[in-house]
Formats: structure tokens, C-alpha cells, sequence
């Protein structure tokens, strides 16, 4: 069956190239699909396009959007465990935690339709001008490209797609080539939910082939973008020309700064969870850890004593807890930081090595890796590794600690561990970053904003500001008394 999905029909890339998604896990087979180069973005656009301007998507009432948005969610609870399974075969990613992701993209399907149902950000104006109804109204921006990355595919696209649709947007959908199966599934039940043709439009391929056009093309008036910082430039740089809105959502190389007085058991086992889960793969890993000088060789060795006990595996071995990294080239990436690391002065604790375990041969495995005694300068510690790679600083002050967390091009995420709650407030304040966690790390609801400062993007997904981004404020001012003005006479 074809896969690429432009307005409302299954069709097959126009040039007839596939390519072969293979399981990061072991190298199986996942599926062949369909591969779209510039005619087929081109296609998409031209339905999108279509969609918007002369189908009735955008003006249905906001409320019957959001009906179908919640429609969405329920069908997406209905098959959750169809599409867990597919995207853990793309990913290599454990059952369980894509089990989670589903239940997170109901959340936020959930949370779009119930915020368009209840009439969004639309207001009256108090002018105390007589006689003058002014409001501002949202509108949809138009058609929107939206791109996301391998890591969490279908997680990443629901922050898109739901505030999306809410807004009334017609849009063109690319996820990452080397993940595309939760999103074809997804373009099934929003057409099973009812969503009129060409308001939903789905290409796969390459960024460069399939996703430059989409951020060149005069057609399109919004880019939402979420992926590493240099592809990020390129995006911002094609969409400049035409003056398109752009939403970045970048990567991160986030502090994880842990004060002697913090509690030692929960601050050791969260520092493993924010920086090895799902192998570092993740935007907002906590993978630079700051530790106050006296508290240092103690928390370092429990940290390494645990993260040795860390068990890889494919997606469906009940025992493992971490999987593989998506692909031989990103594990040849994660390889390099950790050499460059150690020959920079980094002190290797565990890791740092391909495992030898026979049964994980045929996929992407990098064990969970802590490198000891590292400085800002090292590329490790400022560049964003993506792997399982966990960086130690030591800190003697309150101030050092923050200097240090902020001495990073990033500023995606941070979170600070001590018992005295004025100092974690005080250093949270302090943190350049678009969410900050106290005691914590990791948790989001689809209620509140998240996004980046810095190099790590602008825009926010998520919350009231994830919907205002896919919208334009337009003010209307009704003169109700209207009478000539003789301005000029
Ligand atoms: P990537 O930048 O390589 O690719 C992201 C997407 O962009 C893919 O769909 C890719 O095909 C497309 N692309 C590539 N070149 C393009 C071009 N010239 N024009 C248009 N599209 C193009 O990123 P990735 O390796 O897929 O994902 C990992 C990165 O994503 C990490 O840096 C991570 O931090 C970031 N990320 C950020 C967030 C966040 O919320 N800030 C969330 C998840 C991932």
C-alpha cells in the first residue's frame, strides 16, 4: 500500500523511490516506503494549499475542531498498542516507554481539543473609546510544514499536529526518514476521525530532498521545525526569503546540578534516569551533571556503580532497560565525542566501549558512558552528543554552579537538586533555559510551554503558547456610530 498521503489519497512517490527502514535493535526488516523527493512536497503543498483557502477547515467553529481532535485521542487509546509496537520497531526504543509516549500523544490530543472547545484566545478589547467594538481574533496561519526528528517521533509530532489543527491550519507533515511508521498511522485516524481531505498531508524522505522544499516553497506560511541546531540554521535560512513564521525547537546540552545537601539516593538515581534514558536520545537529557566539590567522589561512584548495572536490549526483552542508539553513523558520532573527551583530559569511569555481549552484535549499542574531571572547553561537555554519555563538573559555589550551567550555546532544560528550597529557587531564576526542574527531572504536561532559549530555538510547543504559535491575532475595530471625521478642514 502507498504511503505518502497528499490530499486524502495514498499515493506513491512520483520519481517511485523507496527506502528500506530497518530496526535499530537487530537490523530486521521494519518496512519499505515510500520515498518523496521535491515533486511530491510540491503535490503536498499544492493540496495544503487547496485545503486552506478553499475547503472548510478553517472556518468550522474552533469547538467542532476540538471535537475532532478529542475524536483523535480516542482512537489513538483504541490502536495504542499498534502504534507502540511500530514505534518501537523504528526506534529500537523498549516497549514499555513508547507505551508512554502513546499515552502522552492522547494527553496532548486531549488537551488541544479541549482548549479549541473552549473558545482559545479570542477578546473583547476595552478601547474606553465610545461607540467602537474592537476585538482581537485568532486565525489560522495558513499552511504550516512541520518536521520532526527520530527521537520521539510521534510524541514530537503531536505537539504539532494537535495545537495545529486546533488553529484551523491545513499542513504537510515530514518525520524523520529514518521513523515514519507512527505517522502514516496517524494520517489513517485523523481521516478516520473525519478530518476533510488535504487538510492533512503526509510526505516522507530526506531533509534535504523532501524537507528543503517545505521551507523554501512561497506557498507555505509557517515552518514548525524540531531537530539539531545546524539543521535548524539551514531550516531558518530557507524560510527567510519568503519571511515564512518559523518555530525551532533545538537540541540542548542541559546541567543537572546537584548541591551536597541534596537528598544523596533520589539525587543519584534521577541523575541516571535524565541523562541514560532511552540511550541520551533525548533533547532535553540532563547529560551535563554539577556536583559541589565535597559531595563529588562520593555521588560520582554510586552513579558509575549503577549505570554499569544497566541493561541494553531490544525493544521486547523484558529484562533490558536502555536500548540501542538509532543508527551505525550516530554511534560513530557518540564514539568520537567521548575520544575527542578523553583526549581533551576527561577521566573514563565506565563505558566507553562497544558491548561484547553476542546477542547485541546487530544493533546500534553504546553502553551508558560517565566521564569524570571534565571542563567547559571540552566538545563533549558544550557540543550535544546525543548518546549516553554523562559529563562530571565539580562546583564550590552557588555562583560557580550557575555560571557553569549557563556556559553552553543551549538552553533547553536544567534542573537543580538541594533541600534548601530558597537556593533552589534562586538558582532556578538564574537558569537560561525553557524549563527548569527542582528536585526533578524530566516530567512535561501538554499544559504547560516548552521550547527552548539560547541556541536551543524559539517558539514554544505545549500549553497556551503552543496554540497561539499556529495562530495570527488580528485586530477588528467596528466604528458602531460611524460620522465624518473633517480631519481637513
Ligand atoms: P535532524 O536535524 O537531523 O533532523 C530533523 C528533521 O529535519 C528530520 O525530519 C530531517 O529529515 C529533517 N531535515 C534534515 N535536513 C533538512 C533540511 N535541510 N531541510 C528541512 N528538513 C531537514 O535531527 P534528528 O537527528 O532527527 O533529531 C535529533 C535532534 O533533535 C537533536 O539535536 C535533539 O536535541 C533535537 N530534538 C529537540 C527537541 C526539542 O523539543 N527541543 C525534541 C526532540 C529532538
Amino acid at each position: 500500500m502507498p504511503q505518502l498521503f497528499i490530499g486524502g489519497q495514498w499515493t506513491v512517490a512520483v520519481d517511485g523511490q523507496v527506502r528500506e527502514i530497518r530496526c535499530p535493535a537487530d537490523g530486521t526488516l521494519v518496512g519499505t516506503v515510500d520515498e518523496a523527493g521535491p515533486k511530491d512536497a510540491a503535490a503536498a503543498i499544492t493540496a495544503a494549499r487547496d485545503a486552506f483557502d478553499r475547503g472548510p477547515w478553517p472556518g468550522t467553529p474552533a469547538a467542532e475542531r476540538g471535537w475532532l481532535l478529542l475524536r483523535v485521542a480516542d482512537l489513538l487509546e483504541r490502536d495504542k498498542e499498534k502504534f507502540a509496537r511500530a514505534e518501537s520497531l523504528d526506534t529500537g526504543k523498549r516497549l514499555v516507554e513508547s507505551e508512554l509516549d502513546m499515552d502522552d500523544i492522547a494527553k496532548c490530543f486531549r488537551y488541544y481539543g479541549n482548549l479549541a472547545a473552549s473558545g482559545g484566545n479570542d477578546r473583547v478589547v476595552n478601547t474606553g473609546v465610545p461607540d467602537v467594538d474592537s476585538r482581537v481574533v485568532h486565525e489560522p496561519v495558513g499552511v504550516c510544514s512541520l518536521i520532526t526528528p527520530w527521537n520521539y517521533p510521534l510524541l514530537q509530532t503531536s505537539w504539532k499536529v494537535a495545537p495545529a489543527l486546533a488553529a484551523g491550519n491545513a499542513f504537510v507533515l515530514k518525520p524523520s526518514e529514518l521513523t515514519p511508521h507512527t505517522a502514516i498511522g496517524l494520517m489513517r485516524l485523523l481521516a478516520e476521525a473525519g478530518l476533510p481531505d488535504g487538510v492533512a498531508n503526509l510526505i516522507l524522505g530526506a531533509g534535504p530532498t523532501a524537507g528543503a522544499p517545505l521551507c523554501e516553497d512561497p506557498r507555505v506560511d509557517m515552518v514548525s521545525f524540531t531537530g539539531g541546531l545546524v539543521t535548524g540554521r539551514r531550516v531558518m535560512a530557507a524560510a527567510a526569503p519568503t519571511v515564512k513564521k518559523v518555530a525551532l525547537e533545538l537540541g540542548g546540552k542541559n546541567p543537572n546540578i546537584v548541591f551536597a545537601d541534596a537528598d544523596f539516593e533520589t539525587a543519584v538515581d534521577y541523575a541516571l534516569m535524565a541523562v541514560f534514558l532511552h540511550s541520551g536520545q533525548v533533547c532535553s537529557a540532563g547529560a551535563r551533571l554539577l556536583v559541589q566539590d565535597e559531595l563529588h567522589d562520593s555521588f560520582v561512584a554510586e552513579v558509575v556503580k549503577r549505570a554499569r548495572t544497566i541493561r541494553m536490549g531490544g525493544p521486547f526483552d523484558d529484562h533490558a532497560r536502555t536500548g540501542p542508539l538509532i543508527s551505525a553513523t550516530h554511534r560513530e558520532k557518540v564514539e568520537a565525542y567521548v575520544a575527542a573527551g578523553l583526549a581533551e583530559g576527561a577521566v573514563l569511569r565506565c563505558g566507553g566501549s562497544r558491548p561484547d555481549d553476542p546477542a547485541l552484535q546487530n544493533g546500534y549499542y553504546y553502553p551508558p558512558t560517565v566521564l569524570d574531571e571534565c571542563t567547559p572547553a571540552m566538545s563533549v561537555v558544550h557540543e550535544e552528543s546525543f548518546g549516553p554519555v554523562l559529563t562530571v563538573e565539580r562546583f564550590r559555589s552557588e555562583a560557580e554552579a550557575v555560571a557553569l550551567a549557563n556556559d553552553t550555546v543551549y538552553g533547553l532544560t536544567g534542573a537543580v537538586w538541594s533541600q534548601d528550597i530558597a537556593r533552589t529557587h534562586r538558582v532556578a531564576s538564574r537558569l537560561r533555559a525553557g524549563t527548569v526542574w527542582i528536585n526533578d527531572f524530566h516530567p512535561y504536561v501538554p499544559q504547560a510551554e516548552w521550547g527552548g532559549m539560547k541556541q536551543s530555538g524559539f517558539g514554544r510547543e505545549l500549553g497556551p503558547a503552543g496554540l497561539a504559535e499556529y495562530e495570527e491575532a488580528k485586530h477588528v475595530w467596528r466604528n458602531l456610530a460611524p460620522q465624518p471625521q473633517r480631519w481637513f478642514e
